[in-house]
């Protein structure tokens, strides 16, 4: 599409979820992107301390008017205390003093001295040994950036408190910004960075939301309240759209919205290919209210809860019972079918806003089970939270990021260690629970035999899987192109964890986003995946290329496949089948 009226701009990124969204803009900054920097002279010196004590009173004055909220029992749940120390880091001298010293001798503007400040002050209270002082770097970095609105004149505007029709553009979404917006007001995301894989897209196919990432640097392009139309299906973002742009809008509408009435129609019908083979087809949500949209979709059961999210958003980790009752929420709501809870795979992209990331290599950090391993006391009060559910009858355990034998074995000990415990107490859980290991690091795909001996399934992470095969970040649109499931390393693997998987009698799963993708789904049933657990709205379009399928022309492709040399070769292939079977999903 070509721009068509002079205030028409027509932006080219990756739709990651279907749909079709027109609303007002809102562009979503944290206080820390764009801190401007430039010299100032020796009488500016004066002005810029005068800004900053602005800056620190205004700052103040917010915290104290949020403080009075919270005793009048509105607004945030943040407990009063905590505002008392926010309020004392505003008159912090380890702050203050040097933003003044700085003025004098570096001669710069007072918000990139202060951003320079916060961010040393921060790293020094992270790298203490004293837990209390470490965990008061949340706590500055809060404070901090609010001062730096002050200062910038930017007002700050939280993604839980937006108008109805808005269509949130940012830079990059957190986990955390994701997970807090408004579900009733936003009718659609887009960011200038991100991928397929990235949180933002795989949080926006949960909640069933139009989305667009890899927009390059739209963000800086647009202003809030600008109209605009986003197209998830092609990854469009079109600003001030033209009658024109609108019509012909209206007519791509109608036909997908014919595609989508068709694919509604699947809903009760099995996920079973032309020739009778029996596929399950179950979602993959961050967070319990996202199961409506799951039962809506027709999934059976959960094939993967993200339970990080559970952790996101808050000061404190969750107890035990608050976990209990969110896992037994999901497992109530989609009973008779089972739920796959993971364990806490906090790390990577997914961290929480009070912990950040000191590591130069988060991706190949201290990540899931590794950091859930050497926290026993946050591990265990998850495992006991899961068991407890797992008295509903439909709950299974999975193991994220398992790069071997020894952690699967280390967390199965751990495991029977919890449940003597509540043998011990007398509290019921399912003694026959199922344990799951996550294969998606290229050391547990090649070991797959070994450990499959001491787990009841296997759910291959294709994200993470292409990623640390490829060494390509998967949430880096900049190597986007790299990522390629098709690519003959991948196959291979695949291939290999699934005849380990069969050798020792047990089903195995793709719970990645190469699951949701129409075009792959004829390549992983023909290699043999007994289960595929996908976005919400990804269900009907998986569903409907199932239906299409025979299972022997699937496995005649798959192992044809095997003997291909590119990937864009194999590529070629499944689109052509997918354009003979159902071109409506050809992307
Ligand atoms: C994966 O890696 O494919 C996966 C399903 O887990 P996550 O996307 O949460 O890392
Ligand atoms: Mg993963």
């Amino acid at each position: 599409m070509t721009a068509t009226a002079t205030t028409e701009r027509v932006f080219q990124g990756i739709g990651v979820s279907p749909g079709v969204a027109r609303g007002n803009i809102l562009v979503y900054r944290t206080a820390e992107e764009v801190v401007p920097e430039y010299d100032i002279t020796s009488d500016q010196i004066p002005q810029e301390i005068i800004r900053f004590e602005k800056a620190l009173i205004k700052t103040r004055e917010q915290l104290h008017e949020l403080q009075q909220r919270i005793a009048n029992g509105v607004g945030s749940d943040a407990p009063s205390s905590i505002l008392d120390v926010h309020i004392s880091i505003t008159e912090d001298p380890a702050l203050i003093e040097p933003v003044m010293g700085r003025l004098q001798s570096e001669r710069k503007n007072v918000e990139h001295i202060l951003h320079d400040v916060i961010h040393k002050y921060i790293h020094t209270l992270q790298s203490l040994p004293d837990d209390y002082l470490r965990e008061r770097a949340g706590d500055v970095q809060d404070v901090a950036h609010r001062i730096l609105r002050n200062l910038l004149g930017r007002e700050y505007v939280g993604l839980a408190k937006v108008p109805p029709g808005t269509i949130v553009i940012a830079n990059d979404l957190s986990p955390s910004d994701t997970s807090s917006l408004n579900r009733q007001n936003v009718v659609g995301f887009a960011t200038d960075v991100g991928s397929h894989t990235s949180h933002t897209a795989i949080v926006a196919r949960s909640l069933n939301l139009p989305a667009v990432v890899g927009l390059h640097d739209v963000s800086l392009h647009i202003h809030d309240g600008q109209n605009a139309l986003l197209d998830g299906y092609s990854g469009t973002l079109v600003i001030e759209p033209s009658q024109q742009t609108l019509f012909v809008y209206g007519q791509i509408e109608q036909k997908h919205h014919g595609v989508e009435e068709r694919l509604a129609a699947l809903r009760n019908l099995p996920a079973e290919t032309l020739d009778g083979h029996r596929i399950v087809l179950a979602g993959n949500i961050e967070l319990p209210s996202d199961v409506p949209n799951l039962l809506q979709a027709g999934a059976e059961g959960v094939g993967l809860f993200r339970t990080e999210f559970l952790y996101l958003n808050r000061k404190d980790y969750p107890t035990e019972q608050e976990q209990y009752e969110k896992y037994l929420e999901v497992a109530r709501a989609i009973k008779p079918h089972p739920v796959i809870i993971r364990t806490l795979d906090i790390g990577g992209d997914k961290f929480r806003s009070e912990d950040g990331s000191t590591e130069s290599n988060p991706f190949l950090g201290f990540r899931a089970i590794r950091f859930c391993l050497a926290n026993v006391s946050i591990f265990t009060a998850q495992l006991r939270a899961i068991l407890r559910a797992s008295a509903e009858g439909n709950v299974q355990i999975m193991y994220p990021m398992i790069s071997g034998l020894s952690e699967v074995i280390q967390a199965n000990d751990l495991l029977d260690s919890v449940k003597n415990d509540l043998r011990r107490e007398g509290v019921p859980f399912d003694e026959d629970i199922k344990i799951g290991a996550m294969i998606e690091i290229p050391s547990a795909a090649l070991t797959a035999e070994m450990i499959a001996k001491e787990v009841d399934f296997f759910s291959i992470g294709s994200n993470d899987l292409i990623q640390y095969t490829m060494a390509v970040d998967r949430v880096n649109e900049k190597v986007a192109q790299l990522y390629d499931p098709t690519h003959p390393a991948i196959l291979r693997l695949i291939r290999s964890v699934v005849e380990a998987a069969h050798n020792n009698n047990i089903p195995v799963a793709v719970c990645g986003e190469m699951a949701g993708q129409p075009l792959y789904v004829p390549l992983l049933v023909g290699m043999g995946v007994d289960e595929l657990s996908v976005g919400a709205s990804s269900i009907p379009r998986v569903k409907e290329v199932i239906r299409l399928l025979k299972l022997t022309d699937a496995q005649e492709l798959a192992a044809t496949t095997l003997h291909v040399t590119h990937g864009h070769e194999v590529q070629a292939m499944l689109n052509a089948l997918l354009q003979r079977i159902d071109p409506d999903l050809v992307p």
